[in-house]
Parts: structure tokens; C-alpha cells; sequence
């Protein structure tokens, strides 16, 4: 069978783009996202990426950082790998002609929290941004890569897809959902890279980006492949609560520079600073820290919300520090120089996923996986920030180069069964999607979300379980449609998350559960095998 390209990327965020130009010299690569090439959480970064760049830093302070963040619980084999690769990676991007700050003719780079050095090049707030854009230009030019935006993934094809039905386990491609074409295609090809992200959307709140379901995780799952560490989800402490708005993160730096979290008025100490009570650094405790303080004071008085307040600095002040923020929260109808900013905490950063190893490669002949999608051994229990784009450039390119370098052990690509169109009848019950998802978006973040206990992640378990029923018959009977592939693997990692979170008799790092509130001896990994 003639594959649809040497190489399938599912993804175009800057994993799924870098390992892309790394092997288009040589080979052929389909890349498909799952909406617009540039919505991803790539092109929403802020802050930048970590590299030892200056005199006086060094990659061992760059290990230490990156081992202290993840509560023992990353590999240090690879962390060394990710943090001597950053120099390079960073040069690549140069090279690309991504306009990283510079002063004085050097990189100028900001210190963020947890690092003990300034090692994080930017390009203004924006950083993602132009780190996508710089990608998407080049690969868009590269004569060997076809860049295929609307294309949604559903499942990965395995031997159990092919006329001659095998069990070998290898993945010559996917089934994905043409957005254009109304109809699911099959794409084929010798490797394909798993390069879709995280699973934020299975909260309520989350700074990821819509398509955040968790897809490439519940793909690979369901291919076989192992899931490691679900339970370790990153909150980012404040993200604005709006009913229509639920993905906006307000920066730290406005506590940075003075922002005080308050009660709202109404409760029991309304308008007064909260944080003070909980850490003496109050509003500039480390992030988890402010999470937890949040997301217990919400709980405890039955709040929506809490404020961030930054009314009493100088007008000119805030509107030349935070302009972004100033004119989105503007439109929104709150003037945040004389109001304060009603926050939620958010998820923001999927630490788990799938098992790779420093090629990139997951249990499936194959198969790779990089960034977001992938447990490399990087972060552990808590990501150091400013490390996640860096680990998407070092697998993107590590994954490229071992296919590249091991082409003839690559399984060929067998003649594949087109997708069953025996499911033609479309679905009158659209409204049974769009609120199952909020039902399990609510739950996961009301029972598995900064505070656990095992009672709330049973009752989670319970409500997953019923979910996943009725999901598989809507899945059996109708023909799919993008909502409904999504709800899918949302169940999936949701219940990866909570069997991963019942499965650690402990709290560590960002897994905080009152029932074991210490931290045992031995740092392990969680291991889901399917
Ligand atoms: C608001 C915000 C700020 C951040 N700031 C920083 C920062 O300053 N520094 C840092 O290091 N990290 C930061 N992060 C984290 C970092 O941006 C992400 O971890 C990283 O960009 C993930 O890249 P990725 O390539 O793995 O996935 P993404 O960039 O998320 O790309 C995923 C791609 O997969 C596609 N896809 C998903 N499912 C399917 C499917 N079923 N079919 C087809 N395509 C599919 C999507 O369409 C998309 O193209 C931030 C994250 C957020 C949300």
C-alpha cells in the first residue's frame, strides 16, 4: 500500500513542528492538526525557555533546578540529556530567525520562579508566538512537508486495522476526520509522531487551548502503549473566572509586582488579603503554594472566585506593565487600575502521558511521541516552568533523527481496512456531547482537582465509569463527528488521571491528597500498562 507520506506528525505545535524540518531533508512528513496550524499551546506560551547561556550559570544549577522542582521524581539521565541539548536548540530557533530580546548584543534573559539563575530567553510576553510562526514559515516553505490543518486524529492503525489482521502491535498511521471532507480518512506512513499535546481540557478551568483533550494520550492507550504519571497536573494559581472566558492566565507578575489576593466582598472577611494566613511570602509563595491557598478558600466559603487585585498602584504603572492584560480584562467590562480581577486557579501543564525513552520512542513499533503528550522523565511530579517548550525541541528533533537513522527497521506499511462506514446515522442528540463534557469537566475539577482525597477520586471513578458506557454506544451507533472523538479520549485520560491519582499513597509534588498527606521514601514513577 502506498503510504501518505514516510512520516505522519500528528500535531503542529513546536514538538510536532521541529521534529518535522529534522527529518524533512530526507523524507517525506504529513503534518495534520486538529483545527488552525497556529492554535496550539505553542503559539500561547508567555514566558520563554530555559537554557544555560551565561557565564555563571551551569548546566549542573540547570539539573538541580529541574530535580528539585519534580520532587525527585524525574530521570536524571534525562534531565541531563534536555538541559545540555537547550544551548543548541535555542541556536536552531536563532537560526530559524526567531527575534529573541536581546541587550548589549548578548540574549537578555529573565529569572522565573524556581531557577537560581537567569537562564530564560523571550521575545517579549509573546514568546510562543514567534517561536510558532518562525516554525510554521519554514516548514510551510519545505518542499518535502504538507502541512493539513482540520484533520482530526481518532485512532491510531495498528496490525488489528490491516486486511492480513496482525497482533504485532506496530502503528502504520491513523484514521483522522477531515473537517473539509466530512468523511474519515486513512493516513499511512512507516513512523508516525504522537505530537498532540496535553489533556488540560478535562478541567473546568485550564490555560490550554481547546483542543487539549487529551487525544494523543487516549490514542496511544488504546494502541497499547504505556501511560505514566497522569495524576501530576500543574495549576497555575490565577486564571480569570468569566462564564464565557476560561482560558485566560493572568501573569504571576502581577503579584510580582504587588497584586494582593483578597476575599471577595459578601463573605467573612471580605476585601481582606487571604495569603498572608498560609505562607509568609503571602501572594509571592511559590505557585502550588497559591493554588492550594485559592483553591481552599473557594471550597471552604463555597466561593466562584477570589480577587487579584492591583487597584492601588498607579494607573500609568499597570497600563505600561500589563497592556495585554489591561485591554483584554477592558473589553471584558473591568477596568483592573480601579477594580480588582476576579481569579480562578487553572490547570495549565500535563506532566504525564506516554512512555518515551530519548528517542522519542513509545511500546509500539513505530510509534514516537513528543512534548506535552509524552511522561520523558523531565519534569517528575512538578515542572520547572519555562522546561516544557525546551523538552518539545530536544524529542521533536531526537525522535526525527532515530527514524531517520533506523528507516529499513521501520515495519512497512501492510494494506489497511478503510474506516467502518456502518455507523451513518448522525447523531440527533449533539446536546447529550456538549453536556457530558461539561459533566465530566466539572467533576474532574471539583474532585480531582489542587486538594484530592480518596472519597472525592472514588466518586470521580464512579461517575467516569458510568460515563464511559454510555459514550462507548453513542461511539458504536453514530457517525463521529469532531465533539464527539473529543469526549472520547476526555473520558479516557480523565479516567487515566484518576486511576493514576488512586494508585499514589502519598502527596508529592503537584499530587496533594489529604488521606496521605506525607511523602513515602522512594520516589516511582505510576505505570499504567493497558
Ligand atoms: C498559556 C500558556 C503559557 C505557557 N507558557 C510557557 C512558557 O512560557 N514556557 C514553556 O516552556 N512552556 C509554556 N507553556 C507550556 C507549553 O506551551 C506547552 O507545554 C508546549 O507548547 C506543548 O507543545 P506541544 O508541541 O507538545 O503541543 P501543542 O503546542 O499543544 O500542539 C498540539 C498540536 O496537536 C494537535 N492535535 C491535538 N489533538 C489532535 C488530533 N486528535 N488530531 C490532530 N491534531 C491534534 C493540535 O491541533 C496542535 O496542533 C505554556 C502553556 C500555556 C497554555
Amino acid at each position: 500500500m502506498k503510504p501518505t507520506a514516510d512520516v505522519l506528525i500528528v500535531g503542529s505545535g513546536a514538538a510536532g513542528l521541529t521534529a518535522a524540518l529534522n527529518l524533512a531533508e530526507t523524507r517525506s512528513v504529513a503534518v495534520i492538526a486538529k483545527g488552525a496550524l497556529g492554535d496550539s499551546a505553542s503559539a500561547r506560551a508567555q514566558g520563554g525557555i530555559a537554557a544555560v547561556l551565561e557565564e555563571g550559570d551551569s548546566f549542573e544549577a540547570h539539573v538541580n533546578d529541574t530535580m528539585t522542582a519534580g520532587a525527585g521524581l524525574n530521570d536524571i539521565k534525562v534531565v541531563e540529556h534536555v538541559v545540555e541539548a537547550a544551548p543548541r536548540a535555542i541556536r536552531h530557533l536563532i537560526d530559524l530567525g526567531v527575534p529573541f530580546a536581546s541587550e548589549n548584543g548578548a540574549l537578555h534573559l529573565t529569572r522565573e520562579g524556581g531557577h537560581s539563575h537567569r537562564r530564560i530567553v523571550h521575545v517579549a510576553d509573546a514568546t510562543g508566538y514567534a517561536i510558532s510562526q518562525a516554525l510554521e514559515a519554514a516548514a510551510a516553505k519545505h518542499p518535502n512537508i504538507t502541512l493539513v490543518p482540520d484533520m482530526v486524529a481518532i485512532d491510531l492503525v495498528t496490525g488489528r486495522h490491516a486486511t492480513h489482521f496482525s497482533t504485532s502491535g506496530a502503528v502504520h498511521g491513523l484514521y483522522a476526520w477531515s473537517r473539509k471532507k466530512k468523511r474519515v480518512e486513512t493516513l499511512t506512513g512507516r513512523a508516525t509522531i504522537l505530537a498532540t499535546g496535553g489533556a488540560g481540557r478535562a478541567y473546568l478551568y485550564s490555560t490550554a487551548p481547546r483542543g487539549a483533550t487529551g487525544d494523543g494520550i487516549a490514542m496511544a492507550w488504546r494502541a497499547g502503549c504505556r501511560i505514566s504519571n497522569m495524576e501530576f497536573m500543574q495549576f497555575h494559581p490565577t486564571c480569570l473566572y468569566n462564564l464565557e472566558v476560561k482560558n485566560f492566565l493572568i501573569t504571576e507578575a502581577v503579584r510580582g509586582e504587588g497584586g494582593q489576593l483578597k476575599l471577595p466582598p459578601g463573605v467573612k472577611g471580605g476585601g481582606k488579603r487571604f495569603m498572608p494566613q498560609f505562607d509568609e511570602r503571602a501572594e509571592l509563595a511559590p505557585r502550588d503554594i497559591v493554588a492550594r491557598a485559592i483553591d481552599h478558600e473557594i471550597k471552604r466559603l463555597g466561593l466562584d472566585y477570589v480577587h487579584l487585585d492591583i487597584s492601588h498602584r498607579d494607573p500609568d504603572f499597570v497600563t505600561s506593565h500589563f497592556p495585554n492584560i489591561y485591554e483584554k480584562l477592558l473589553g471584558l467590562g473591568i477596568d483592573i487600575t480601579k477594580e480588582p480581577i476576579p481569579v480562578v486557579p487553572a490547570q495549565h501543564y500535563t506532566c504525564g502521558g506516554v512512555v518515551v525513552d530519548l528517542d522519542g520512542q513509545t511500546d509500539a513499533p513505530g510509534l514516537y511521541a513528543a512534548g506535552e503528550v509524552t511522561q520523558s522523565g523531565l519534569h517528575g511530579a512538578n515542572r520547572l516552568a519555562s522546561n516544557s517548550l525546551l523538552e518539545c525541541l530536544v524529542f521533536g528533533e531526537a525522535a526525527a533523527k532515530h527514524i531517520a537513522a533506523n528507516w529499513g527497521d521501520l515495519p512497512e506499511v501492510p494494506e489497511i481496512r478503510g474506516w467502518d462506514e456502518s455507523r451513518v446515522t448522525d447523531s440527533d442528540e449533539e446536546v447529550v456531547i456538549a453536556q457530558t463534557w461539561g459533566e465530566i469537566r466539572r467533576f474532574m475539577w471539583n474532585y480531582v482537582g489542587i486538594v484530592r482525597t480518596t472519597k472525592r477520586l472514588e466518586r470521580a471513578k464512579r461517575r467516569i465509569d458510568m460515563l464511559r458506557q454510555e459514550v462507548a454506544d453513542y461511539y458504536r451507533n453514530f457517525r463521529v463527528t469532531p465533539d464527539l472523538i473529543e469526549l472520547r479520549n476526555l473520558l479516557e485520560v480523565a479516567d487515566l488521571i484518576v486511576r493514576s491519582a488512586l494508585s499514589r499513597h502519598e502527596s508529592r509534588g503537584l499530587h496533594y491528597i489529604l488521606d496521605y498527606p506525607g511523602m513515602l521514601p522512594e520516589a516511582k514513577d505510576t505505570v499504567l500498562v493497558p
